[in-house]
């Protein structure tokens, strides 16, 4: 189905629900979130206006399934959404993120994630209560799951722990670079539960919801970063805290699975940084057209430089979408090698091209475009971000390629 705008994935043949969702966030974005995008990025605040307005949108419920009452989106329309977001207003879409993975993971995800009949008893009950909150009460989760340590790079267990009490779990821990700090209702912690009869393991990874009001929990530290900074991410501390049994958003070992089959789960981060790379492309043409509303109407198109910038940008941005198109689609649990070498590369180019088309960008423009009056010098910091998250920071998705490529699976030298 055509849309009236090309949207940050590039035109394609969307179904009706895709081509409303697009427009949907491709409206709520250009009319609401572009305008306040340099406030929260100057205050270094949460921005609450725009959660109203996707919660009144229903956007929050986008990957709820519809059995549950939400949208029930699926991977790749998901993507599509979160990348128009990103457009507009880089943290909003980044913290947007978070709030979807945690119903997407319960989700669709769990869906296809092999449990034994009492787990998905289990999780079919304590999902309810956990997708309610998001339809009928709006709530936002936020994901902490970085804490310092090798365990976000997924080399490591998690050093928060959980230990099983009479009725739910006591947890104990601190988490890092937690988006939604002090502005999510709940918290999705990935913790390892405590077993007395071995040490910590992955195996052991536990997935719970702690309320923002939870006694025990304090958002603490500074927040003045470089980039992204409307995601508000402080650091966590859990001192002895009670969460009742309900919140466990997987059963147990099912976090573990889920994050050894899905691979895909990881990819959801690039959608923000795609759309940070078309905002900066979209403001290069509009500022060499001489068309920026507010801005002197000087021209700067006539200049071969500039021309082959801007070709040489878009040449980037389609490698970009079609990689990008290309594996939202491919996602699926238990992907073959050479899917899972495609989607490491798509996660590379994305969050490395979103930087070098903000370059590429400024240099382009030239001095007037990084005054803080224009929106590049923020679209540049913010996607200097991307490359950084765990668990596939650009570093480390090169160990990955390099090593999977040269070894197979049990391979060793002598
Ligand atoms: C804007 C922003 C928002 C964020 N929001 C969240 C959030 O909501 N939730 C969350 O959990 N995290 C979040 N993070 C954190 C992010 O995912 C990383 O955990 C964090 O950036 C790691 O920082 P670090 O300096 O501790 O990295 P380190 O662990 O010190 O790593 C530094 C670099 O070394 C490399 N490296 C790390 N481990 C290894 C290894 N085992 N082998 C080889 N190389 C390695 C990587 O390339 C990494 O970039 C956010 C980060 C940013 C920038």
């Amino acid at each position: 189905m055509p849309l009236d705008f090309i949207p940050a994935v590039g035109s394609a043949d969307f179904t009706e629900t895709q081509a409303r969702l697009l427009t949907l966030a491709n409206r709520l974005g250009r009319e609401r979130f572009a305008p306040r995008a340099a406030q929260w990025d100057r205050e270094a605040s949460f921005p609450f206006a725009n959660y109203d307005d996707l919660r009144e949108a229903g956007l929050l419920a986008l990957c709820v399934p519809r059995e549950f009452g939400g949208e029930g989106a699926d991977f790749a329309t998901y993507c599509m959404v979160g990348a128009e977001i990103g457009r507009f207003c880089g943290a909003t879409a980044l913290t947007y993120n978070m709030h979807i993975c945690s119903t997407m993971w319960t989700g669709m995800l769990a869906d296809g994630i092999a449990m034994t009949p009492g787990q998905r008893a289990e999780h079919e009950a304590r999902r309810e209560l956990h997708f309610a909150r998001v339809v009928s009460d709006g709530a936002i989760y936020a994901q902490p799951f970085s804490e310092g340590s090798a365990a976000a790079a997924g080399r490591a267990p998690f050093g928060t722990s959980a230990r099983k009490v009479e009725g739910g779990w006591v947890l104990n821990g601190r988490k890092i670079f937690a988006s939604l700090s002090g502005a999510a209702d709940y918290y999705g912690i990935l913790c390892t539960e405590e077993c007395a009869d071995h040490s910590p393991d992955m195996r052991d990874t536990l997935y719970i919801a702690v309320p923002g009001n939870a006694e025990g929990l304090t958002v603490t530290g500074e927040w003045d970063p470089m980039g992204m900074r409307g995601t508000v991410s402080r650091t966590l501390l859990l001192k002895d805290v009670f969460v009742a049994d309900q919140e466990q958003l997987m059963p147990r070992g099912v976090y573990y699975k889920a994050a050894q089959t899905w691979p895909a789960m990881f990819f959801t981060l690039s959608p923000t940084y795609l759309g940070v790379a078309q905002a900066a492309y979209d403001f290069t043409v509009q500022y060499l057209r001489g068309e920026v509303p507010g801005q002197p109407p000087v021209k700067r198109r006539m200049y071969p430089t500039k021309q082959i910038a801007v070709a040489q940008m878009r040449i980037q941005l389609e490698n970009m979408r079609s990689i990008f198109w290309r594996v939202i689609h491919e996602a699926c649990a238990s992907p073959s090698k050479d899917a899972r070498m495609r989607l490491y590369a798509a996660h590379y180019t994305v969050m490395e091209g979103a930087n070098d088309i903000a370059r590429l960008a400024i240099r382009t423009c030239g001095g007037q475009s990084m005054l803080k009056d224009l929106p590049l010098e923020r679209l540049y910091r913010d996607s200097r971000c991307g490359a950084l998250m765990l668990p596939w920071t650009a570093e480390l998705i090169m160990d990955r390629m390099g090593r999977e490529t040269l070894y197979e699976a049990g391979e060793r030298d002598e």
